[in-house]
């Protein structure tokens, strides 16, 4: 594990209390890429509240931070501005192949890679963790998803013209990471429990069949009742090399560290591994912490403290 506590690079912000329901979300890290625009912006930052509208009323009522975490994913899945759900990011054959995880504080955790026809993609993580006994499972089809009650589609429904040109502009000009949008949340429930969850539509471009590190526990998401609800966002396969999620966990749980720090260390070794991006943390006590060492990262939290959206 890499000595460094302190990164000047590293982007850190805080949010909430110590103790008390709280949601950080985030929406993908990366540069801001050339159809950067006030408009754009603005509409990320309403769709970012709407998902955190989502989530924390179910906080507020009580409910376990894992329902909080779906119910802000599955608004995020469905805004064609961010990468998941509709409006993945497309492989190189044109397709939208997503991957989700859920992981609660039990260490309980389920995940897909490769899905091509559930609508919200989380739905089936949540499905392989409640329903069967095992943890991921790699492309699942549409059987398979409605044996689990899980909404499907026709993957024509994820490709949005947008992906469509930001693939052609990756195949003409060679690949250029841009802002991406994979989407994650981290919930605290009023029980103190906690819960991480991601979702995404890999790079752009990516050869078909590439899985990154969200659905991939301890790397993209991860949930430990001794440590924090950890979910990243950035290149996947630093955050793979770096077992990014995990590391945050074990340098709280075992090294002692601070969550800001332990968040800015393994940011640290991502970009050893020559990648960049971001992740949002809540500890099993302590304030939310959100991190990147790229140039944005899409962001916001909510707790009884106040509200904060940024892109
Ligand atoms: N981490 C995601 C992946 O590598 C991409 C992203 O966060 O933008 O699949």
């Amino acid at each position: 594990m890499p000595q460094t506590t302190s990164t000047p690079h590293v982007v850190r912000e805080f949010a909430g209390s110590e103790d008390g329901i709280l949601l950080v979300i985030h929406a993908g890290a990366g540069n801001r890429g050339k159809h950067d625009s006030p408009e754009r912006r603005a509409q990320a930052e309403q769709d970012l509240r709407r998902a955190l509208e989502a989530g924390y009323t179910l906080l507020e009522q009580g409910a376990p931070a894992q329902d909080a975490v779906c119910a802000a994913i599955r608004v995020m899945e469905d805004a064609p501005e961010f990468n998941a759900g509709r409006g993945a990011a497309l492989t190189s054959t044109g397709l939208a192949q997503m991957d989700a995880c859920l992981m609660t504080d039990d260490g309980e955790v389920g995940a897909v890679a490769g899905v091509t026809t559930a609508r919200n993609p989380i739905d089936a993580a949540r499905a392989v963790k409640e329903q069967t006994k095992h943890v991921l499972f790699a492309v699942p089809d549409t059987a398979q998803l409605e044996s689990w009650g899980v909404a499907t589609c026709e993957p024509d429904y994820f490709i949005t013209p947008d992906r469509q040109r930001s693939l052609a502009e990756a195949q003409a000009d060679g690949d250029e990471w841009e802002k991406h949008g994979t989407i994650g949340a981290v919930a605290r429930d009023a029980e103190g429990h906690i819960a991480a969850a991601t979702s995404t539509g890999g790079i752009t471009n990516q050869l078909p069949g590439r899985v990154g590190d969200t659905p991939l526990p301890g790397c993209g998401t991860y949930a430990n009742g001794e440590s924090a609800a950890v979910s990243c966002t950035g290149i996947g396969e630093a955050f793979i090399k770096a077992t990014a999620a995990r590391q945050v966990a074990d340098r709280i749980n075992y090294g002692g560290q601070d969550p800001a720090d332990a968040a800015a260390a393994a940011l640290d070794d991502v970009a050893a591994h020559h990648g960049e991006g971001g992740m949002i943390v809540i500890p099993a006590h302590g304030r939310g912490v959100l991190a990147f060492n790229s140039e944005m990262m899409n962001r916001g939290w909510r707790s009884p403290d106040g509200e904060s959206v940024q892109s």
